[in-house]
């Protein structure tokens, strides 16, 4: 159950610095569309790997209902483009293959991405909102003098789009007549699109080798898990400040995700306490996630903390105070001590 509030604000945004309203709006036919219409999708990679928010991504385009091209780059790219070929509904992949975009650095990757929108003349530019969509895309829509609209969760037509706005307590509808839309698409509230009988043509991008002098990549410092990922998880469980220490968070929640083949997540309060590592942490300025089920283990439920899992399917919570605000949104909860709770829960389940 979602708060009263939150469904029932709505509001119409028009960001003032919007402009040129296209004939696309007026006309509705589905081939009528498809000429007028063009999305790039930004298919976002890492070692080859195809993220699931790029999937997601084309799923959006496809909404739109007109020619869907991807657009990735990186070094050996060969295989992810002839991957995102096989995506039912891509009519074109778009690859440059070229070491210089390997992190998807914004100040290197903008350059490149002008130039192929220019060249496309799309009507749309679609990314995930992840991290590296969130760095992206201002900065191109930026250089072609348009405003991004971010974390959209819904279109309504192809120029029209739905956000959750102050931490998901209000959604607002944004209306864009910007000549190119730039969206990043909330990776919840759309499907990947499945890889599987597209046969998409694969053309060279234009690689305007950009000067990178400005920005060197130097590390990175990566969190490892065998566990599934956070943001794409079916299942997650998710630990806060009553664990109370990271001995006990690590003793009372690995084995419960064990059982339960699910994701770790984390409340800030825990991250900040040192019981969790910040990857983990779920809500406003955490992950967005909504998985099946989402447990909240000593979790009291801050504003902050349900906006990033108020839409999982099913929520249960574990809490000793039974006033705390978890339990308006959960589905299933228990009023207990979480040590004694939760390892009784993990050993049955252990035994099912
Ligand atoms: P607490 O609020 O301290 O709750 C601990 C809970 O554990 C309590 O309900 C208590 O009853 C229960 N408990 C204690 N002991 C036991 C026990 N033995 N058995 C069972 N239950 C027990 N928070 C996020 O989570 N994610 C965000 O992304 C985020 N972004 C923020 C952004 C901003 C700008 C701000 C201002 C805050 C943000 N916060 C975020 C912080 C948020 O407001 C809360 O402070 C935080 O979510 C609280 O975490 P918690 O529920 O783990 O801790």
């Amino acid at each position: 159950m979602l708060p009263a509030g939150r469904r029932a604000f709505s509001a119409l945004v028009r960001p003032s610095l919007l402009r040129d309203t296209t004939a696309a709006t007026t006309l509705r036919s589905p081939a009528a569309l498809r000429r007028l219409l063009s999305a790039l999708a930004i298919l976002e990679q890492r070692e080859g790997k195809l993220n699931t928010g790029s999937l997601s991504a084309i799923t959006a385009a496809k909404q739109l209902g007109g020619t869907i091209h991807g657009f990735v780059a990186g070094s050996n790219i060969s295989a992810v483009a002839a991957e995102s070929a096989k995506v039912a509904g891509v009519d074109k992949i778009i690859a440059v293959d070229s070491a210089a975009y390997d992190k998807g650095l914004p100040e290197n990757y903008a350059p490149l991405l002008v130039a192929n929108i220019k060249k496309g003349g799309y009507t749309h530019v679609i990314a995930g909102h992840t991290a590296f969509g969130k760095n992206l895309m201002p900065r191109v829509a930026a250089l072609l003098d348009s405003q991004q609209i971010s974390d959209i969760t819904a279109i309504q037509d192809d120029k029209t789009f739905v956000r959750p706005i102050y931490a998901g307590n209000a959604i607002a509808t944004v209306e864009s007549s910007d000549a190119i839309k730039f969206i990043t698409i909330r990776g919840t509230a759309f499907p990947a699109a499945a890889i599987g009988s597209g046969a998409a043509t694969i053309e060279e991008g234009i690689d305007p080798k950009a000067d990178t002098a400005t920005t060197e990549w130097v590390s990175e410092d990566l969190a490892k898990s065998d566990r599934p990922d956070l943001a794409t998880a079916s299942r997650v469980v998710s630990g806060g400040r009553g664990l109370k220490s990271k001995e006990e968070f690590d003793r009372v929640m690995l084995p419960l995700a064990d059982a339960l083949g699910a994701a770790v997540g984390a409340s800030r309060a825990a991250v900040d306490s040192g019981y969790a590592d910040n990857s983990l942490q779920v809500g406003q300025t955490g992950k967005v996630v909504a998985p099946q089920l989402y447990m909240a283990v000593g979790i009291s439920g801050a504003i902050q903390h349900l906006a990033g899992m108020k839409d999982s399917k099913v929520i249960a919570a574990i809490n000793k105070d039974a006033d705390a605000p978890i339990f308006q949104v959960a589905d299933v909860g228990l009023v207990g001590d979480l040590f004694d709770k939760v390892p009784e829960l993990t050993e049955k389940l252990g035994k099912a």
